[in-house]
């Protein structure tokens, strides 16, 4: 789910880095090697029962490489020193570890960094792009990680909408965006921080994970479930559950097994209160209409007060925001441990929309504030750069490599 970081326009204060020719080359047609990033335990096993590795090993040998993925966050075999050399020969010639391609990194005034990363081909695909970002607040640091290229919804008010879907996501190619966000921000504890990287300074690292960027989860749910997995296990990158927040347009048939099964905090990108809207703003609602979702909300496994769901709720200028919008969304709340974000909305080249004014933000959060519901006003971040998710892929796309290094450098200087 995209298309909640508002953003507006660009100012020439942040850092732009375009790291392409400087960081791992994906060639256009790289051999393809199963991955083993994001696999579990037990799959990392039966590969490597796959390239003879004896029985009463299998457990030790799967359990050391987890360790070096996960805890020591190495990307390359040849680093894993209590592995024999034939059999990190042997790993080498079979799978792969590496991890996306950084083709740029922005880093805003305001601690915000946006990542464009880029995935080798597989099959007869070509390679893919995508967006993650990072946003440091007080006391914690949130990562937002896409789980498809372009997505197959057209929420009219999100760029990311406006772009065909690619593909899904492996659950490799979603660790991948962690591992690598968190090597860049200095963020893996046993490894060294590589050349070039730039690490916070005040020490706000990755506490938080929100599946919010490019995509919708939910249509990708075995690869997103895996990931979170393997994100959460305690032994590694340890983020627990409830840091993890899973946002859906509404994908009401698997809203129950979300709970179930990834035992994540729950999102809804729910932006209006009425069918007619909603079906123009979100258009999965004319499959799933508002009643058969709060339903889902209702029935969410966990959910609780202390287990609230969150309703991200975009403020567009005489769209969404009157008073008689927020009463509404009171009402057909109540009874759900609930949370709303109101985010600005940020324009993006090419939109209808504008953002709602600021005193009418503020008169629609009080509402839904004084009928008891937490409703924060998201602060814009990262304004100085492209932040509106499925922004910087378009400006990529648009952007040759030498504007974009011209780029780099005016910001820079
Ligand atoms: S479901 Fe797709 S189109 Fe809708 S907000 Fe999310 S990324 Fe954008």
């Amino acid at each position: 789910m995209a298309g909640h970081r508002p953003t507006p326009e660009s100012e020439p204060m942040s850092v732009s880095i375009d790291l392409a020719g400087h960081n791992r080359p994906t060639p256009e047609k790289a051999p393809e090697r199963q991955s083993l990033l994001g696999l579990s335990r037990d799959s990392l096993a039966e590969r490597l029962r796959g390239i003879g590795v004896p029985e009463k090993q299998l457990r030790m040998r799967a359990g050391q490489l987890w360790h070096w993925l996960y805890v020591r966050g190495v990307d390359d075999f040849s680093a894993m020193a209590n592995i024999s050399k034939d059999l990190r020969t042997a790993l080498a010639d079979n799978f792969e570890i590496a991890r996306p391609e950084i083709v740029e990194e922005q880093i805003s005034v305001d601690g915000t960094r946006k990542w464009l990363f880029r995935f080798p081909a597989r099959g007869a695909g070509r390679p893919v792009e995508i967006e993650t970002v990072y946003i440091p607040e007080e006391g914690r640091g949130t990562l937002c990680v896409s789980s498809q290229v372009g997505c197959t919804l057209t929420c009219t008010f999100c760029h990311t909408g406006t772009q065909r879907l690619v593909r899904n996501l492996t659950e490799g190619e979603i660790v991948g965006q962690i591992l690598t966000a968190r090597e860049r921000l200095g963020d893996l504890p046993e490894a060294d921080t590589p050349m070039g990287a730039i690490v916070p300074s005040d020490g706000r690292l990755v506490s938080n994970i929100v599946m919010m960027g490019m995509g919708e989860p939910l249509y990708n749910f075995d690869n997103v479930k895996q990931a979170l997995a393997v994100a959460s296990d305690g032994d590694g990158l340890a983020l627990s559950r409830r840091r993890i927040t899973l946002s859906t347009s509404g994908v009401v048939p698997m809203i129950g097994r979300t709970g179930e099964e990834m035992g994540v905090m729950l999102a809804i990108s729910l932006h209006a209160v009425r069918d007619d809207l909603r079906d123009v703003l979100v258009p999965i609602n004319k499959k799933y209409p508002l009643d058969e979702l709060l339903a889902a909300c209702r029935a969410y496994p966990g959910l609780s007060n202390a287990r609230r769901i969150t309703f991200e709720y975009v403020m567009l200028k005489g769209v969404n925001d009157s008073l008689a919008d927020a009463r509404e969304l009171v009402r057909l709340l109540r009874g759900i441990p609930a949370k709303i974000n109101l985010i600005p909305f940020n324009p993006w080249p090419g939109t209808d929309y504008e953002c709602s004014d600021w005193d009418q933000i503020e008169r629609f959060a009080d509402l839904v504030n004084d009928a008891g519901y937490a409703s924060p006003i998201r602060t814009p971040r990262g304004r100085d750069i492209f932040a509106a998710c499925g922004q910087l892929k378009s400006e990529s796309e648009r952007m040759k490599k030498a504007d974009r290094l011209a780029l780099a450098a005016a910001v820079a200087g």
